[in-house]
């Protein structure tokens, strides 16, 4: 209980902070929406009094005018009771988008700020997905649920109060027929809440086949292999799963709450019956009467809105939960003291008994690895497919932090940096660049979007890949969107859009280059130009190189050939040709290729 009184607490201040000028005029208008009603039912009352009146004594003179001001007030006091609840939806429209894009900066800060640890674990899907779903308006949901109770509580007590003056034990009987709903409609909420909580994974299974089936990328393959119909019926399935099951749920709260509207129907009745015997015994006039007759109406209302925000603030308790709960993830991967300036680099990045396993298993993927790259040096790293080299990069730009063993930068270990910082003095193309469906220039500058002289350097980054002729010829040359998302665009190869990843790195200046399988798509005059270039290329700049490409290898310094998350042997390629180890083995087998 605390925890959900916690909740709604920051909640409350999220709204507040997302718009404090909407929020205020949300509950002012909220407020006054309450008070209409009733004042419109003692008019009308007032109304059909006075209509009596005038009906049974004609001849006084003033009560016609009267019965007119009476017939004003009403339809003004009725304009206002409309144009609020217009204005209402209007201020509440605003204040949610403007909630929402304040959740949602919070949302997307939160995901880029997480560990990338997390991205390899299926339950931070889930939560994601939770929190992604809940998030945009959950917080909007609490503030209007709490103003809708309280509203609901005033007028029901206003309207028990009037009813009361009728006969005490009509106001109790209105208020007791519906405590059976109130249990119910919690007790559902907590088993629907629980239930799509379970349903999350079978839920993102649904989304991940819909994907399949409409995304860009799949489509291909799709329709290759004539995949349609089988995705078509994964997705079938998973979908129905979760609707049905939920529905079911649904169906027997519908059913149980028909049994309840039972005895609201009685407690109707029996209202109706005794108002209309006070009015022919005349102990109600006819104004009394219509009063009492819409407030027991207006009250059931306010009942059903009542138990409607009190089922809905309870849920809203359950589900702003998940947001909270994602919002709250640690974020381990952050400066550890004692914090250190990142000092100019100047001699060497260091390996030490470095090693790694991914959550969830006990395989050692990096395994008590050791090695050093002098400044300037050209290292590569070779091995066989799952060797780890893709995951010793990651813990080399500290994306992931190690299960023991360290990092360490021109001798201090990285994790004391603050990682935003350290990550500045890297440049690196990943085995699975990102395509940016945006223009061809910001493709590029995006390996540096602080640069001052983009202009200049984006050409000459392009040039060094050979990608700069390919993006003058654009329509729109550097400007030019590429890829296919958005209109006016242009798809590139595979090759190129390597090409554009390769250049997005030469663009950032960092010290420290790390290129993993970076001419995997790359035609054979092209990765010869770079590679023949390379140290030219680098510019001196300390390199290390991940390929399967022997011919590429053997330009480095030195070579470390990675076995099974070992190192398992170290040297220059002659050094490594003469040991005829490992390295000899995939060397001879991949040029013996070439000569047959
Ligand atoms: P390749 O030459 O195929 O690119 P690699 O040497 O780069 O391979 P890594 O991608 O580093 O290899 O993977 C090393 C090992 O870690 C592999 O056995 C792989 O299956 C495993 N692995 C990778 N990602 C995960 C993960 N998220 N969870 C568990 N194991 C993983």
């Amino acid at each position: 209980m605390r925890t959900k009184i916690k909740y709604f607490r920051e909640s409350i201040r999220l709204v507040w902070r997302s718009a404090p000028e909407w929020t205020m005029a949300n509950i002012i208008i909220s407020v006054l929406r309450s008070f209409l009603p009733l004042l419109l039912i003692w008019l009308i009352k007032e109304l059909v009094d006075g209509i009596t009146l005038a009906a049974s004594s004609p001849s006084e003179n003033n009560s016609f005018e009267n019965i007119l001001w009476l017939i004003i007030s009403v339809a003004v006091f009725w304009f206002l009771d409309e144009a609020a609840s217009g204005i209402d939806t209007f201020v509440r429209k605003k204040q949610s988008i403007k909630l929402e894009s304040y959740m949602y900066g919070l949302l997307h800060s939160k995901a880029v700020r997480l560990d990338l640890i997390n991205f390899e674990r299926p339950e931070f899907f889930d939560s994601l997905s939770r929190a992604s779903r809940e998030a945009p308006w959950r917080p909007n949901s609490i503030l209007n649920h709490l103003v809708a109770l309280s509203r609901g509580l005033l007028s029901l007590v206003l309207m028990a109060g009037l009813l009361v003056f009728l006969h005490w034990s009509l106001a109790l009987l209105l208020l007791l027929v519906n405590i059976p709903a109130i249990w119910l409609r919690l007790h559902y909420t907590d088993i629907l809440y629980n239930f799509r909580r379970k349903q999350t994974p079978e839920a993102r299974k649904a989304q991940y086949f819909n994907w399949l089936l409409t995304g860009n990328r799949p489509s291909r393959e799709i329709k290759l292999f004539g995949l349609g119909n089988y995705f078509i019926s994964l997705f079938k399935k998973s979908f129905l799963k979760t609707q049905e099951e939920e529905l079911e749920i649904v169906k027997k709260r519908t059913l149980i709450e028909l049994v309840s509207d039972i005895f609201k129907a009685a407690a109707v009745l029996i209202t109706m019956l005794f108002i209309a015997r006070q009015t022919i015994t005349g102990d109600l006039t006819l104004g009394q009467m219509a009063m009492f007759l819409l407030a027991f109406r207006q009250g059931m209302i306010y009942i059903k809105d009542f138990l409607g925000s009190l089922s809905g603030l309870y849920e809203d308790s359950l589900f702003i939960g998940d947001v909270f709960e994602f919002l709250s993830l640690e974020e381990n991967v952050r400066a550890i003291p004692p914090v250190k300036k990142i000092p100019v680099f100047s001699q060497k990045i260091s390996v030490d008994n470095l090693s790694f396993s991914y959550p969830g298993s006990d395989t050692k993927v990096i395994d008590n690895i050791s090695f050093e790259v002098k400044k300037g040096e050209i290292l590569a790293v070779v091995g066989p497919n799952g060797a780890g080299k893709s995951t010793l990069v990651r813990l080399l730009c500290r994306l992931y932090d190690p299960l023991s063993g360290s990092v360490l930068y021109d001798g201090i270990d990285i994790r004391n940096f603050d990682p935003e910082e350290y990550r500045k003095m890297l440049s690196v193309v990943f085995q699975d660049f990102m395509l940016y469906n945006i223009s061809a220039g910001e493709n590029i500058r995006l390996g540096d979007v602080e640069k001052t002289d983009a202009d200049r350097s984006i050409p000459k980054a392009a040039s060094v890949t050979g990608i700069n002729e390919l993006i003058s010829k654009l329509p729109k040359g550097y400007s030019t969107v590429i890829g296919t998302l958005f209109e006016d665009s242009r798809e590139l190869s595979w090759g190129e859009w390597q090409k554009i990843a390769l250049s997005r790195a030469i663009f950032r200046e960092a010290p420290v280059l790390i290129l993993d399988e970076p001419s995997s798509a790359l035609d054979a005059d092209t990765e010869y130009d770079i590679f023949k270039r390379f140290r030219e290329i680098v510019k001196e700049r300390t390199s290390i190189l991940i390929s399967h490409r022997f011919t590429n290898v053997s330009l480095a310094d030195r070579i470390i050939v990675l076995e099974k998350g070992s190192v398992a042997e170290t040297g220059t390629h002659k050094e490594l040709m003469r040991r005829k180890g490992a390295y000899y083995s995939m060397y001879s087998k991949q040029s013996k290729r070439f000569e047959k």
